[in-house]
């Protein structure tokens, strides 16, 4: 049980410079936001496999000397770098073979080698590895021609990926392969994680159905739990789907508070806009400590942000575009700050912009953009027809997000501008 009481809302609002509920600047949402969350302090230990886009919640030092020893990076011959000679043919006497996994125990003379598989263990002394493909083979001899190597070449040094004792990777680390791949270099079977962050979400809306029910009229299908449910699984959370939520304030009471009981994190969208005729607003701010904010972006100004009972509240806008949107620009980094996560700034594009784009100063807005590789070799962005918050279908055609920050205004044709590309490698 933690002894502290969180900070209030307003006391986190007295700290945020700058602060306006009414016209928030995206900067300044992302700092309380910040300062509001807690951060999961839970650790469990899961088997490597599973440590896949887990929170790592301790630092790892190495154990042992990766590789454990000198070995060669070729297929070819071992030899002293000594006995090279700069001014002809070296020859050598082949007197052995070491393989990967069995290493050549003999002893080597100056003027001998011995034939040396990639990872093969360096014969004691021996120092450089000739490739084969460079070799006259002679019989029982090899000749190395002058000049295509020198001493010390294609031998990998034991510990140069991992030295013991050096650390390998810090704690708050979201785990990729290549670091699953390390923490197995190092033997590590069972890898200390954080717990994942539990998260209940619930569409408001009397409008709204499910899949499966008819749709009366002036209804629409519930889309948002499902671009949700992706992106959270994306995230590598734990979801709890609570469905929709019809405008009915018993409903709404209910839901919220199991949500809060439940979860970690709630979140919600719709009925947050101004002038909402519905309950939604109502109930957040009966049950828990929450802000109604403007936010200075488009698409996805309203949204309400609190606390009820120990559990965050992201109240979205209902708008599917604006969801998505407001998901990735203030949600997204949020919980990965809750589940531990080192923060990390998403690398972005640098663009031309073949042609002009419209743009208010006083407002960040995210442009739903197609990036691709112009003839001239730079990658352009033109932006995918309406960019209506509701036209879904814009989200789905890009591969990416043309941010156009607070103070900018009208872009020129063939100014360079920032996309955040929806897809990466890992
Ligand atoms: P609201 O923020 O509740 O005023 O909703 C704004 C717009 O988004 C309205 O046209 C809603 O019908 C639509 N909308 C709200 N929630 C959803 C949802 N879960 N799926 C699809 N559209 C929605
Ligand atoms: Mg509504």
């Amino acid at each position: 049980m933690s002894t502290t009481l969180p900070p209030s809302l307003a006391a986190i609002a007295s700290c945020v410079n700058g602060y306006d509920p009414d016209a928030l600047p995206i900067d300044q949402a992302r700092e309380f936001i910040d300062r509001l969350v807690p951060r999961l302090q839970t650790t469990e230990s899961v088997p490597l496999r599973s440590a896949l886009g887990r929170v790592l919640a301790r630092d790892i030092v190495s154990g042992i000397d990766v590789p454990a020893h000198d070995n060669s990076a070729m297929d070819g011959y071992a030899l002293y770098g000594t006995d090279l000679r700069a001014d002809g043919d070296t020859v050598l006497q082949v007197v052995g073979s070491g393989l990967a996994g069995e290493a050549f125990h003999g002893t080597v003379q100056p003027g001998q080698c011995v034939r040396i598989m990639t990872g093969a263990v360096m014969p004691a002394g021996l120092d450089t590895v000739i490739p084969q493909e460079f070799v006259r083979q002679q019989g029982d001899d090899i000749a190395i021609p002058a000049g295509v190597l020198r001493a010390g070449d294609n031998r990998r040094l034991a510990g140069e990926d991992l030295a013991r004792g050096e650390p390998a990777l810090s704690a708050g680390r979201v785990l990729r392969p290549a670091d699953i791949g390390m923490l197995a270099s190092l033997g590590q079977g069972e890898v200390p994680v954080r717990r994942r962050l539990r998260v209940a979400f619930f569409s408001t809306g009397s409008e709204l159905r499910s899949i499966g029910e008819t749709l009366d009229e002036g209804c629409v299908y519930d889309s948002n739990r499902y671009t949700l449910w992706c992106m959270l699984q994306r995230l590598g959370v734990d979801v709890i789907d609570m469905g929709v939520v019809h405008d009915d304030e018993a409903a709404l009471r209910e839901a919220f508070g199991r949500a809060a009981a439940d979860a970690d994190v709630v979140i919600t969208s719709g009925g947050v806009s101004v002038g909402e005729a519905d309950y939604t607003k109502k109930v957040m701010a009966d049950l828990g400590d929450v802000l109604f904010w403007k936010i200075a972006m488009r698409p996805g100004r309203p949204m309400a942000i609190g606390r009820i009972g120990e559990a965050i509240l992201f109240g979205l806008p209902g708008n599917p575009v604006a969801v998505m949107v407001t998901f990735y620009a203030l949600v997204r980094d949020a919980l990965l700050a809750m589940s531990g996560a080192t923060p990390q700034v998403l690398p972005l594009l640098r663009c031309v912009s073949p042609r002009p784009i419209r743009k208010k100063p006083g407002r960040t807005e995210f442009q739903r953009a197609i990036v691709s590789r112009a003839d001239d070799g730079n990658w352009h962005v033109s932006v995918t027809g309406s960019q209506g918050s509701g036209i879904l279908r814009s989200m789905s055609q890009a591969n990416g997000l043309l941010v156009l920050g607070h103070d900018k205004g009208n872009i020129e044709a063939g100014e360079l501008v920032d996309v955040l590309p929806f897809d990466g490698l890992l």
